[in-house]
């Protein structure tokens, strides 16, 4: 087959599959994944134009340990207060968003109303962020919950978030491999050191895994005050693993002044 025709063939197809798409709007209307205004039939979006605009992706500069955003010139050897102070047992953590409007919502829709009709618009964020600082993770583990809190859940939604993170790397999602050995109370109504002290010694690894030596991604919703993730990763450490990076969909911090050290 020459070029051409391969060209005139993939246009064919192309054609054919917005007429599918326009056709399966006209029966189903698509919706913003948020606030489920009806979009036009025609459209790929996944929202709304206002919540479109809520949606705000962190920008450089970032701390390049924590990847929390800073202020001013762009500088990439920035790192903030808090890691200067503490640097975190992880090599690297980056967020997509931030935690706020549209954003909030359909982590709230997916983690407390069990909605994974929210994995969409999720995707949609996911879809349009650049994950390459990723790709040389071996394995891909999500932030656990407590057995008994999953249970009512019903869902994990770390995990969920590590499939529509990785969908070509599905097979090296591990969700039971680091566990939570009991329960502990809610981070969010803790103050920092409560947050610290509260989750000391919580996390574990199960022995039959692959960790020895392998870089691992760690999953989660939000990073707030990142006091659960740098306890996983230091859980992680100790058990073998290499390097911990950190990929969380959105992050609560508001940006801060970045130190050149
Ligand atoms: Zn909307
Ligand atoms: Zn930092």
């Amino acid at each position: 087959m020459t070029m051409i025709q391969k060209t005139a063939k993939s246009n064919k197809q192309n054609a054919m599959a917005g007429l599918l798409r326009n056709f399966m709007h006209l029966v189903f209307p698509p919706v913003c994944a948020v606030c489920r205004e009806r979009l036009d039939f025609r459209s790929e979006q996944s929202f709304c134009r206002q919540c479109a605009g809520s949606i705000i992706y962190l920008k450089k500069p970032l701390c390049r340990t924590c990847g929390m955003e800073l202020i001013g010139e762009e500088d990439r050897n920035f790192l903030c207060g808090e890691c200067l102070r503490s640097p975190p047992t992880y090599a690297l953590a980056r967020s997509l968003v931030r935690y706020q409007a549209g954003v909030r919502q359909l982590v709230q829709k997916l983690k407390y109303g069990r909605d994974t009709s929210v994995s969409g618009g999720i995707s949609a964020i996911i879809d349009a962020a650049d994950l390459t600082e990723f790709t040389d993770c071996r394995w891909i583990l999500p932030v656990p919950l407590y057995r008994q809190r999953h249970r009512q859940r019903g869902l994990n939604q770390a995990t969920i978030l590590a499939g529509l993170f990785f969908p070509e790397k599905k097979q090296n999602i591990r969700p039971d491999w680091l566990y939570r050995k009991y329960n502990t109370t809610p981070q969010t109504t803790l103050s920092g050191f409560e947050r610290r002290n509260n989750l000391a010694g919580a996390f574990a690894v199960r022995s039959d895994n692959g960790l020895q030596n392998a870089k691992v991604c760690l999953v989660d919703d939000v990073y707030t005050t990142g006091t659960t993730v740098r306890e996983c990763a230091a859980t992680l450490i100790v058990a073998g693993v290499c390097e911990v990076k950190v990929l969380t969909l959105a992050r609560v911090a508001v940006p801060q002044r970045g130190r050149n050290r």
